[in-house]
């Protein structure tokens, strides 16, 4: 019997052809060491599912295992060619110098196996000395963030065709508003935390008058880190599990397409991958949305450096 897939919405980002659709749902893949998981066999089950969306990073170091898994999906025949696939990368801060950033994709592309990402995204606005992927970045190591001079190389991407939509990650109110400033081309996209826990309206609105979308990332709340979890521990959540009959993940990812937003969940289980598929065809009642803004707001990835830098979020 044929597998059963779920096609998943899309929205339209602008991009260097045109007009270029994005499933809402990406899978993502930031490395968990628990995973038992590989990310090549994930992402095979996942095209099998239904997804088409994947959001990867340099720094994630699953880009040659993301390729693999496209690479079997077209010999198996799950799809008939690349271009069904929308695949997201980011420029790690090592190389967000503007002489590094078109290499830094092309060596991208040579990992993936690919001849162009359809997103290629500033992973945070920060620029450190050049070198290897170190996490957390020691502060010791940062440089200046020349904004102007590394949009131009991402726009050179996209003009290369290296890229079909270039966009941000990570970016205030404020420094959206720095890029605005003098961009020739919007950032399609600003990836950014957005989950029940951190539900970043104003961030959102500014986006949405501004024509960037936004990708929510961590829409779990989960991320690699474990521990007290204010969305899936969430005792308001459970309200809404026990009249749904949902679980708090689809409940959380539910929430974010009813907000318009497009998200990268990670999920490298089976049940779950698929689980966190089934969330198109119910809806979240105006109670439920009581009882979602009394949820308790908290960032939780409060920044990618060892020590966290007060600036970052430009107290957003
Ligand atoms: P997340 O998607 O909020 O949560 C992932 C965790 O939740 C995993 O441990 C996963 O475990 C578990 N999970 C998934 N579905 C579940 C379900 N239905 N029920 C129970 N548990 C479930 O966290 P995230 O990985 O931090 O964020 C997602 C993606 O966003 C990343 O993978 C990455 O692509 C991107 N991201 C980007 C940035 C950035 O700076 N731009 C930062 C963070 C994340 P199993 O795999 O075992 O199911």
């Amino acid at each position: 019997m044929a597998a059963i897939t779920t096609t998943v919405p899309q929205v339209v980002l602008q991009s260097s052809t045109g007009q270029r659709r994005m499933p809402v749902m990406g899978l993502g893949t930031a490395p968990e060491a628990a995973s038992k998981v590989s990310t090549k066999d994930a992402v095979l089950e996942a095209i099998k599912q239904g997804y088409r969306h994947f959001d990867a990073a340099a720094a994630y170091g699953v880009e040659k295992s993301v390729g693999e898994a496209i690479a079997e999906a077209l010999q198996l025949g799950l799809i008939a060619s690349r271009d069904e696939l929308f695949v997201t990368s980011k420029l790690w801060v090592t190389d967000n110098h503007s002489h590094l950033i078109v290499p830094a994709l092309q060596k991208s592309l040579r990992t993936l196996q690919l001849e162009y990402l359809d997103l290629f995204l500033i992973h945070w606005p920060i620029t450190t000395q050049p070198g290897g992927v170190k996490y957390p970045i020691e502060v010791s190591e940062i440089v200046e963030f020349d904004m102007k001079g590394v949009w131009s190389s991402m726009k050179e991407c996209q003009r290369l065709g290296l890229t079909k939509a270039i966009g941000v990650s990570n970016f205030s109110i404020k420094k959206l508003e720095e890029l605005l400033s003098f961009a020739t081309i919007t950032p399609a996209v600003n990836q950014v935390e957005v989950n029940l826990g951190w539900q970043q309206v104003k961030l959102r609105e500014f986006c949405k008058e501004k024509g960037v979308v936004i990708t929510a990332f961590s829409p779990l709340r989960k991320g690699a880190s474990r521990g007290e979890n204010l969305v899936m521990d969430n005792d308001i959540l459970k309200e809404l599990v026990d009249a749904h009959g949902k679980t708090i993940a689809q409940i959380c990812l539910r929430w974010l397409y009813e907000q318009g937003l497009t998200f990268v969940a990670k999920s490298y289980d089976k049940e779950r991958m698929n689980q966190n598929l089934q969330i198109f065809d119910w809806s979240l009642t105006e109670d439920d949305y009581k009882k979602i803004s009394e949820i308790h707001q908290d960032r939780f990835i409060k920044g990618p450096t060892k020590p966290l830098l007060n600036d970052l979020w430009d107290e957003e």
